[in-house]
């Protein structure tokens, strides 16, 4: 059977889990890390003794308002925490404290880069909720531990639309979302560890239905290739399914890496019941004005803002400007970079060039990087000055740099003696040595076969070593040949 799979259109809603970086839990001291040895980072307020009382954790409701400001959400200001009641071994107390009917962020959106160009992943809402401990199957052979460090650290829960079309819409999202938790330092987003967990909802439809297909639920995704793998293997079975004269059932299911496939946790035959009221524990909180602008404040330029201002203000090629805002620490060294130069572009080779490659062969990231941005602007300048090329800059200054940086660009140049000389009677001199050794090659030249020329540039290169300026050898190189 042939299927006609451009028939159909795929339709994503992505749920993602970030856990804030707090010092503390949600609601009591606890230390809020991840790791320690098992159940360390739990009081009786953690593990829900009678009698205990939570208190909020003023710096999780900034985080998730940093979060929602940062993706153009509208901040609700009045608030109150709900009990989401439901048994589970790693849920202490029996419930979970969420939010129900005001989440602390609606609406809003993650721009994108999709085949069209730009799109604004629209979102439905970030809520704050506590997370649960976590059941451990394989310590024991007969038994499951639970280690409740994890129970009650504060989480953002960012759940979009059903908005994304294509498993790479759902790929650049994430990566999109990610890049925006780490530059707002809410979340550390690290998967493998679960500080940012995901859950993919998929359906299918036929191009032009605008009601919603019956959606599965897609778990256990711990990297974004794997939401990338999960939605692609999911279409497929639907839309084969559907093919074959079947109906889709909704269901929760899991991801096995190992094969690229899912299968099923479970059918919903209805909607969770989750007995949800307000917690007669918390009371209400209030965002204030100025909670609200010092918050706003506190926003340090994102992503988005910077490839704009690279691209229009710098007029950097959009791929330099993406791959230094990568990272909020590139970004970073390269705002420094850009107060010591106004190379821009030489600026932006330096750090997709020289720098990148140094930080992989090393496997190191920028903030260990030795060298300071004022340094690399003074080899900028001493290229632009044509006192040194750039291959010599890059291979054989920086280097030294790395190993010694108290020195500065221009005294290692003097030191190697590697300063390019511009001076015209010695270029000469080197232009006419170079000459002498290949007459049958400057008869050839002269006869038509201009090519030569990078034999003589290459020539006059390795009897100056290196030293001569390649401008002033090209132009009299140019003017002895001609005649
Ligand atoms: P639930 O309460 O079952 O978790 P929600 O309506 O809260 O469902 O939606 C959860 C996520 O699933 C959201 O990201 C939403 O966009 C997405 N979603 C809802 N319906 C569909 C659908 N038919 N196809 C794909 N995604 C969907
Ligand atoms: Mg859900």
């Amino acid at each position: 059977m042939s299927v006609n799979y451009d028939k159909y259109e795929i339709v994503v809603g992505l749920e993602v889990h970030a856990q804030l970086l707090t010092q503390t839990k949600l609601f009591c001291g606890d230390s809020a890390s991840f790791g320690g040895e098992p159940n360390t980072h739990v009081s009786p307020i953690t593990l829900g003794h009678p009698g205990t009382l939570p208190k909020l954790n003023k710096k999780a409701v900034e985080f998730a308002v940093k979060m929602g400001l940062a993706c153009h959400c509208e901040i609700e200001r009045h608030n109150y925490f709900a009990r989401k009641n439901y048994f589970y071994p790693d849920l202490p107390k029996g419930y979970q404290i969420s939010q129900h009917t005001t989440p602390i962020c609606k609406g809003g959106y993650v721009t994108i880069k999709n085949a069209a160009g730009e799109k604004k992943v629209l979102l439905n809402r970030i809520h704050l909720e506590e997370d649960a401990g976590k059941s451990l199957h394989d310590v024991d052979p007969d038994n499951t531990c639970i280690d409740y460090n994890r129970a009650g650290v504060p989480l953002i829960e960012i759940v979009t639309e059903p908005d994304i079309r294509s498993s790479d819409e759902a790929y650049a999202y994430l990566t999109e979302l990610r890049k925006i938790l780490r530059y707002t330092e809410v979340c550390d987003g690290n998967m493998e560890e679960g500080s940012m967990r995901c859950d993919a909802n998929v359906s299918i439809r036929l191009k032009g239905e605008t009601k919603l297909g019956t959606k599965v639920e897609v778990k256990n995704l711990n990297s974004i290739r794997n939401v990338k793998r999960a939605i692609e293997f999911e279409t497929k079975r639907m839309i084969d399914l559907v093919e074959s004269g079947e109906k889709i059932i909704q269901q929760t299911r899991s991801f096995d890496a190992t094969n690229g496939t899912t299968f099923t946790l479970r059918t919903k035959e209805e909607a969770n019941d989750y007995r949800y009221f307000a917690d007669p524990d918390l009371t209400p909180f209030h965002i204030t004005d100025s909670f609200l602008q010092e918050i706003k404040n506190s926003i340090p330029p994102l992503p988005e803002e910077l490839v704009t201002k690279y691209t229009k203000e710098l007029m950097l090629p959009e791929y330099d400007a993406r791959v230094i805002c990568d990272d909020k620490e590139t970004a970073g060294y390269f705002e420094l970079l850009i107060t010591e130069t106004t190379n821009y572009k030489a600026a932006a080779n330096w750090m997709l060039g020289p720098i990148k490659s140094y930080l992989n062969e090393n496997g190191s990231s920028i903030t260990d990087f030795p060298v300071p941005a004022k340094t690399i602007g003074g080899l900028i300048q001493l290229v632009d000055e044509g006192k040194v090329n750039f291959s010599i800059a890059s291979t054989r200054i920086l280097p030294v740099l790395i190993k010694d940086t108290g020195k500065t660009p221009l005294q290692i140049a003097t030191e190697l003696n590697l300063i390019q000389n511009s001076d015209e009677s010695s270029v000469l001199a080197w232009v006419e040595e170079a000459l002498a050794k290949m007459p049958d090659k400057v008869t050839e030249y002269k006869k038509g076969k201009k090519g030569l020329i990078g034999l003589f540039v290459g020539e006059v290169k390795k009897i100056s070593k290196g030293k001569a300026d390649p401008k002033l050898t090209n132009q009299l190189l140019l003017e002895k040949l001609n005649n």
